[in-house]
């Protein structure tokens, strides 16, 4: 069974991007790029945001998560880069290059397929 774990940037996440309800609905719909999971048990453990400018903290945030949840035996299987990363964060190609360097576990970049494209139209 697939352990997703949803990393974002810390100015967007229940921000501007309230609740994070995108990925969530996204993730429990399997749309997107969760299409991958359709007709799977694959559960959501985590939104982990970056931890701030210029994501300096990122990999120590990951072993905080992992010496979190010792106790409990989750451990992610796949990560998906949000797209306030992917859209908005001028790190994000340190930023994924570190965490795919690290996490030994397959990255995605995508979420959810929500994207608003013409705001005012
Ligand atoms: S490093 Fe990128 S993802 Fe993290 S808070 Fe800054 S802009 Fe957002």
């Amino acid at each position: 069974m697939d352990k997703i774990l949803i990393i974002g940037c810390k100015h967007t996440m229940d921000d501007v991007c309230i609740a994070c309800s995108r990925c969530l609905v996204g993730f429990n719909r399997r749309e997107g790029d969760f299409v991958i999971y359709k007709n799977t048990d694959a559960q959501l453990i985590g939104l982990m945001n970056c931890g701030d400018c210029p994501g300096a903290s990122m990999i120590t945030r990951l072993a905080q998560l992992n010496l979190w949840n010792s106790q409990n035996g989750e451990r992610p299987t796949k990560v998906h880069i949000a797209p306030c990363i992917l859209h908005h964060c001028p790190y994000k190609d340190t930023l994924i290059q570190k965490i795919k360097a690290k996490v030994a576990v397959e990255v995605i970049e995508g979420t959810h397929p929500y994207l608003p494209e013409n705001i005012f139209a």
